[in-house]
């Protein structure tokens, strides 16, 4: 055991261990410590949050997010809808143009809160939106809890969820052939391509829908501040509740830690099979071996001098802004990474968080975000193919340049061991990792190990800011407490 563990369970020794204060190791936390168990939080940065921390990262009173940035899945979680986080001072600022998507010669589409609205704007592709989309907003509270669950549990609307999921497997470059314009089409790439997927691939065109789906029922918000509100949120109610999150601490095996009656990880199969050594039972860690990382993604963050001047007036209201050119562009930009190339002209996601959120820098001066795909285990700075793209659709961006800071694929693991070669969401998004994640067992948060779970986004509903991995790891380790009479 490592000294600094040993000093603390001399102190106390907890009922429960969590590994990793991201997210979902913050939710399984307090999902455990709701049900009254002392628990213990280690996590190996300075600072607890994972993917879900604010700091200056270019110049002093310009406040970034290191990684999440928009948060339509923490408003869809029931995980956080249990959670009072307005009385917590978390405020969502949700804003009327949920994304936008320029295109050359000062063209742009966007999708706004409401489908109508949305499609007024699309001309002629207006009454395909309508029927395409219509519906699953109305539907949308009926659709996401099964998108939030393993899918192999039963959904709770059965008929509504198959309609959605009969289509589920068409590709983007399907659900976009359904319209005739650059800018609906390019508006489906943009959305599709979150997922990191080729715009050929089976579930590609389900992703798209799912993230238009969300920008019309609950927005895409961010928060007032940054999104370390969310983790300050977490970790005061778990404070409140006894447990401790103790940073600083890198937990290398399972034999750091302290014998407790669950221990909840919040890392992914490579780390866990590392962490168990030899005590992994064969088949389990050969199923683990199976286990596929997708893309990386190279971050870069600007301290501007004032707002991206974007030529298309309707990227300038935008949170969120899907920066690559048409259809054509991010499909090729998409292709490129997923065959292990660096592409010229990346699909750039753009977040400009002052438009609605003056605290995040000085009087006048804003931050921008972003992020490019790039082939896992990448060293490649994008910083400047990423800048020509934005320079391209908004002329005279780069000299609103303040500073900037760059993460590389393999940075961003180093940062955070979560994320395999830069991978975000901790696995693929194929199709078999859809269904079957991280393995194909009844239970995914269960290891083979007695009284370990997983709970990372390696485990189903897969990455994001949402804490479903973290509260289904700790139901799943209180049933088990219950079953054995230990609770
Ligand atoms: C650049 C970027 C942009 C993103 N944008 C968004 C977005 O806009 N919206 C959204 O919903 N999601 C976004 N994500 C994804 C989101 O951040 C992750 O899916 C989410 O944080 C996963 O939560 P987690 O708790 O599973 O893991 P993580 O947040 O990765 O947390 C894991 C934690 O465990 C710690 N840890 C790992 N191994 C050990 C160990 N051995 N010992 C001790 N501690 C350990 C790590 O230090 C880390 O703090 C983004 C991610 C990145 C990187």
């Amino acid at each position: 055991m490592v000294w600094s563990l040993y000093c603390e369970t001399l102190v106390r020794r907890p009922d429960a261990t969590v590994v990793g204060a991201g997210p979902n190791g913050l939710a399984a936390a307090l999902t455990l410590a709701r049900a009254g168990l002392s628990v213990d939080v280690y996590e190996g940065s300075g600072t607890p949050g994972g993917g879900c921390r604010t700091q200056e990262l270019t110049l002093p009173g310009f406040h970034h997010d290191v990684c999440s940035a928009v948060h339509p899945l923490l408003v869809a979680s029931p995980f956080f809808q249990g959670l009072d986080l307005s009385a917590l001072g978390v405020s969502l600022l949700t804003p009327t143009v949920s994304f936008a998507h320029p295109l050359d010669g000062g063209r742009a589409a966007a999708v706004l809160r409401s489908v109508e609205d949305t499609a007024a704007g699309l001309g002629v592709d207006g009454r395909t939106y309508r029927r395409m989309f219509s519906w699953l907003a109305e539907d949308a509270e009926k659709i996401l809890p099964t998108f939030l669950a393993p899918l192999r549990s039963i959904p709770r609307n059965p008929i509504v969820t198959a309609r959605f999921g009969l289509t589920g497997l068409l590709s983007a470059k399907t659900v976009a052939s359904r319209f005739s314009s650059d800018e609906s089409r390019a508006l489906v790439a943009g959305a599709a391509a979150h997922s990191m997927l080729p715009m050929t691939a089976p579930l590609s065109g389900a992703m798209a829908r799912l993230f238009i789906m969300l920008a019309h029922s609950v927005g895409w918000p961010i928060v007032r501040g940054g999104s370390a509100r969310i983790v300050d949120a977490l970790c005061s109610q778990i404070e409140s509740l006894g447990g401790r999150i103790l940073t600083g601490t890198w937990v290398k095996s399972l034999g750091d830690l302290p014998p407790t009656t669950a221990t909840v990880l919040d890392v992914t199969p490579r780390q866990l099979i590392a962490m168990a050594g030899d005590h992994m039972p064969g088949p389990y860690r050969r199923s683990l071996e199976r286990f596929r990382y997708g893309p990386g993604i190279c971050k870069v963050d600007w301290a501007l001098s004032g707002p991206v001047p974007w030529s298309a007036p309707q990227c300038r209201d935008a949170l969120t802004v899907h920066v690559c050119g048409d259809f054509a562009d991010v499909a090729r930009s998409e292709s490129d990474v997923n065959a292990g190339r660096h592409t010229d002209k990346p699909y750039c996601l753009v977040t400009q968080p002052c438009v609605m959120d003056q605290t995040r820098a000085p009087e006048g001066k804003h931050v921008l975000w972003g992020y490019c795909h790039v082939p896992n285990g990448s060293s490649v700075d994008m910083r400047e193919r990423m800048e020509a793209q934005i320079e391209r659709f908004a002329p005279g961006f780069r000299d609103l340049i303040l500073a900037h800071a760059t993460v590389t694929a393999v940075q961003a693991e180093e940062h955070n061991p979560s994320y395999v070669g830069g991978d975000i969401n901790a696995g693929a998004a194929s199709l078999r990792q859809t269904v079957f994640r991280p393995t194909a067992r009844w239970n995914p948060y269960r290891t083979g190990l007695k009284g370990v779970y997983l709970c990372s986004g390696s485990t189903p509903p897969g990455g994001g800011v949402h804490g479903m991995c973290g509260e289904g790891a700790a139901k799943t380790a209180l049933h088990d407490l219950r079953r054995s009479s230990t609770l």
